[in-house]
């Protein structure tokens, strides 16, 4: 079989297949080299000649036979000899992997130059210093690459040299001194390695080429296979190409072109250009600016090449790759040389940009547009993000519990951010944890800290939802509330003090830093509209307040997957309400709050009915253990026991009987409605009165979909269902009128997976509560996760939080098993899914797979979810 593979101008040996057997670079030379561009000739040493050399240790004859052929090829080529007595020929020697490695050898310049031919060189150019730099910088690196000397120590031989002659500045002049000189570098090589360096260009390239394949077993370039998972045996070829004199002054230099304005999209050149390179003796070093060339080309400056025929260039591999590409480029004495393309590199709103123009030119699909486009990557747009290049000071790092960066003075109660912003002032909440009264603290502050909990702790959930920026688990800050302080890092920070979190990075940051705003365009807002005509799944979102159903609107929602109605008790007077229900002697006691609670849940219910304009509205019913509600600390105790005219010795009698070892898997979700049904005909009550009153508002009925949490037993459901039925038909007869509505539940136990056939009998609908789902699959506690996951992800037992990203493997062959009994009892029961997970791309993946109607997740996940759902069914 072949070993080399030759190109130039307009025909290359191998096209197909060719990154495998030629690498990044040779086989990008081969492509451009068939796409008829200009690039210089060469060949490339495929992957399979250093497979065999490796295993022989020294260069094979058969490879060095196959070399020298090519060595005539490329003479004949160029009209250029090795070792020739006129215009000798040079090479450039680059190793080529798959993939972009570090560890691997450096480029080789100007193989073929010796005493001989550095003065044949020079006599061809007229420039004696430019073919002795040459030489004397490839002693340099052909030193350092096959004898691994120290390029530095040939700094002492040229200072002793300097000396000698006589000469000033970084070289000589005159080609006695450069002949010196050389002869000086070669014999402090020959003390130094007890031989001397080869002279003959061909012995000199097959140890450039052996010291090039043996540069894949560095210990850098080993590691860095290891941690990205490259294979020992995927091998590494090498390009040898004819030198182009880029550095020879005016006529010459090193570029890189982009097919298009990044900012703009438009097809343009862009990129930059720098003359020269090396320069004369004088500038060595002092590299001028380079130049723009969108500029050259709009205001007609000099270039040494032929600007017209670049940018065509550059658009023939732009519409070849399909993408915006970049490309080296070499200009050798006016000369144009291509030297490798690749898809340019661009961020988000960039991103956009460029696959939205690319579409409305019909150089691409919807489709591709769509799939070009990271969905997490869309975070960037929607939140605000620290500037680039500002300098920060990280004072401690937690987890990126909700996006975005946010600046303000330190607080460390909710009270105290109230209390700023009344003043109009920025704070950020600081906390060991966040309860359930934190909550209106986190609606008035910027961002949360909590230096407890992990990403679907209290604080997390709560922020993500209204779009506040939070950082969780930030385990290395001390804060002490009673005394004002956050120490970090040994820093002391008081109350008042500018601190900015990044929710996007986990970052805790020291100061205000300047912050750059989300800016929606039209782009983004396109992008979207293809994301809405690929996908097949809806996408809802899980919004309790007003402000955050509008938020999802804006973002797309289509609807509300989940109203967490207990996030609606904690508000104001709400709390005391829910507290005296909770406190009551009897079940009498209880109704009287529940009766006061009932017109603010709906009006609550009005408001979420009417921003939602007919798209449905899941409602959950109370979820969470009534303890959740109850005062702690002993002030906020007497301040109830005051409020709610009982005795201190009752308020704390009920918080103690009330409390559980294991709230999560305590006597929450339907449990309560089956020891409490009254809150549940409250509850049900107000949605249905709520869907009456927004339906007439409107002229359009409203059908509301009320949904039990945490059921197992089919006879949960159905009991729970009963009251919620009897209800509904109480207030029909009350108010003269039939109303429809939906009765569904959250699946987020093994069990009504396991039950789903027989549950789904009385289920108009399921969402599966992935949250609850993935912590009663795992027995972990979704509070408590945050202390071990961390250390099973750095131990490789889990690659990833399965409370972030869905577990495919347990948790989704629970769910699919879920759907698949579902459908078998009832074909058209509507699932979705309202966990985080309903929001995580790899997640939504899973969710079309397995064919649910929709997912639901916080407001600023919308537009994510869109385009990950899009891409799921494209
Ligand atoms: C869930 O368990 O996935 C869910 C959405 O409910 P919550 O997070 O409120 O328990
Ligand atoms: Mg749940």
């Amino acid at each position: 079989a072949k070993r080399l593979f030759t190109f130039r101008r307009g025909a290359a040996d191998r096209t197909a297949d060719a990154s495998e057997a030629l690498g990044l670079k040779g086989s990008n030379l081969a492509l451009l080299a068939s796409l008829d561009l200009p690039v210089p000739p060469g060949f490339t040493i495929s992957t399979s000649a250093w497979r065999e050399a490796a295993t022989s240790g020294a260069l094979p004859a058969p490879l060095r036979n196959e070399l020298l052929a090519s060595i005539e090829w490329l003479e004949g080529v160029t009209g250029r000899i090795f070792d020739g007595a006129e215009r000798p020929l040079l090479l450039a020697v680059r190793t080529s992997a798959r993939s972009v490695m570090p560890g691997l050898a450096d480029t080789v310049l100007d193989v073929g130059l010796n005493n001989r031919t550095v003065e044949r060189l020079a006599r061809e150019l007229g420039d004696l210093g430019f073919a002795f730099r040459s030489y004397r910088r490839f002693i340099e690196s052909y030193c350092s690459l096959v004898h691994s000397l120290d390029p530095g120590e040939f700094d002492d031989v040229a200072d002793a040299e300097r000396t000698r002659a006589g000469w000033e500045g970084i070289e000589p002049r005159s080609l006695v001194d450069w002949r010196a000189l050389i002869s000086a570098y070669l014999s402090f090589v020959e003390d130094e390695l007890g031989a001397a360096m080869p002279q003959t260009p061909l012995e000199q390239l097959y140890h450039v080429v052996e010291a090039s394949f043996a540069s894949w077993r560095t210990p850098v370039a080993r590691a860095f296979r290891m941690v990205h998972g490259v294979a020992e045996n995927a091998g590494l070829a090498v390009t040898v190409h004819a030198m182009i004199f880029n550095e020879r002054g005016e006529n010459s230099g090193t570029g890189r072109a982009i097919s298009r304005d990044l900012k703009s999209g438009q097809a343009v050149l862009t990129g930059e250009f720098s003359l020269g390179g090396r320069g004369t003796g004088e500038v060595i070093g002092q590299r001028a600016e380079p130049l723009d060339l969108a500029t050259v080309a709009r205001d007609g400056l000099a270039f040494p090449a032929d600007l017209e025929a670049l940018a065509n260039h550059v658009r023939r591999v732009e519409a070849h790759m399909g993408d915006v590409c970049e490309i080296d480029f070499m200009v050798g004495d006016g000369e144009l040389f291509l030297l490798q393309s690749r898809i340019a590199k661009r961020n988000v709103a960039e991103g956009i940009r460029v696959a939205v123009e690319m579409v409305r030119e019909n150089l691409i699909t919807e489709e591709d547009a769509l799939l070009r486009i990271e969905p997490s990557s869309l975070d960037q747009l929607l939140h605000p993000t620290i500037e680039r290049g500002e300098e920060i000071l990280v004072i401690g790092r937690g987890m990126p519990a909700s996006p975005g960066a946010a600046s303000g003075q330190i607080v460390f109660t909710s009270e105290q951010a109230i209390a700023l912003a009344a003043e109009g002032r920025k704070s950020i909440l600081v906390r060991n944890e966040t309860l359930p009264e934190d909550v209106h603290g986190m609606h008035v502050t910027e961002g949360v800290l909590t230096v407890r909990g992990g990403t679907t702790s209290h604080a997390a959930v709560v922020a993500r939802g209204i779009g506040k920026p939070c950082v969780t688990g930030a385990g290395l800050l001390r804060v002490n509330a009673e005394a004002g302080t956050l120490v970090a890092l040994g820093r002391v920070l008081h109350a008042g003090d500018w601190l900015t979190i990044d929710g996007s990075t986990g970052d805790v940051i020291s100061g205000s830093p300047k912050l750059r705003r989300p800016s929606l365009t039209g782009d983004f807002a396109t992008l979207m509209e293809y994301a809405d005509r690929a996908r097949r799944m809806r996408v809802r979102t899980n919004a309790e307040t007003p402000a955050e159903a509008r938020a999802a609107r804006a973002f797309g929602a289509e609807g509300i997957g989940l109203c967490r109605t207990e996030h609606m008790f904690f508000e104001g007077e709400r709390i005391s309400m829910m507290r005296e229900m909770i406190l009551a002697r009897d079940e009498a006691g209880r109704r009287a709050a529940l009766d006061r609670l009932l017109p603010i849940q709906r009006s609550d219910f009005v408001e979420l009915f009417e921003i939602m304009a007919g798209l449905p509205v899941t409602i959950r019913l109370l979820d969470p253990p009534l303890h959740e509600f109850l005062p702690k600390g002993e002030q906020e105790i007497a301040e109830t026991a005051v409020m709610l005219g009982i005795s201190v010795a009752v308020v704390t009698e009920r918080i103690e009987a009330l409390q559980e070892f294991n709230p999560m898997l305590g006597h929450r979700g339907c449990r309560l409605a089956i020891s409490h049904p009254e809150i549940v005909e409250m509850q049900a009550r107000a949605i249905f009165e709520a869907a009456i009153e927004a339906g007439e508002k409107k002229g359009k009925a409203v059908v509301p979909e009320i949904m039990v949490p945490l059921v197992g037993l089919r006879k949960e459901l159905d009991f729970v269902k009963a009251r919620v039925d009897e209800v509904a038909e109480l207030v029909a007869a009350e108010r003269g009128q039939s109303f429809t509505y939906l009765v569904g539940t959250m699946i987020e136990l093994p069990r009504a997976i396991v039950r789903a056939d027989t549950i789904a009998e009385v289920a108009d609908f399921f969402s599966f509560g992935t949250n609850d789902l993935t912590q009663t699959v795992y027995g972990i506690s979704r509070d408590d996760a945050a202390n071990f996951l961390s250390t099973y992800e750095r131990q490789g037992i889990i690659e990833r939080d399965p409370f972030q990203s869905l577990d495919i493997d347990g948790v989704g062959e629970l769910i699919a098993l879920g759907v698949e009994k579902a459908r078998r009892t009832r074909p058209d029961i509507s699932l979705g899914v309202c966990g985080e997970h309903g929001g995580d791309p790899a997640s939504i993946a899973f969710f079309e797979q397995t064919g649910l109607d929709y997912v639901s997740c916080s407001p600023y996940r919308v537009p994510i979810a869109r385009l990950a759902a899009a891409q799921a069914a494209i």
